[in-house]
């Protein structure tokens, strides 16, 4: 799970019209990345104006504040 949204996201949608295979959905509180459909492009990344999308390593913890992204 690479790319993760924290809650800092301010649900502006850049990022759910930006991806290109349609891996980010609008949930609630905050965007959320589907890991299993995310091919990893950094488009995201690199285009949210809040820097509420983090880079996690695969054997890195996520951080708490992201951990809510997995509910
Ligand atoms: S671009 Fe950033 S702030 Fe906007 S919806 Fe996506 S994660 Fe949230
Ligand atoms: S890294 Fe690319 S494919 Fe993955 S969610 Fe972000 S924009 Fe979509």
């Amino acid at each position: 799970m690479p790319y993760v949204v924290t809650d800092k996201c301010e649900q502006c949608g850049i990022c759910v019209a930006g991806c290109p295979v349609g891996a980010i959905t609008e949930e609630a509180t905050k965007s959320e990345i589907h890991p299993d459909i995310c091919i990893e492009c950094g488009t995201c990344f690199d285009n949210c104006p809040f820097g509420a999308i983090i880079f996690v390593e695969e054997d890195e913890q996520v951080p708490a504040d992201a951990e809510k992204a997995e509910a």
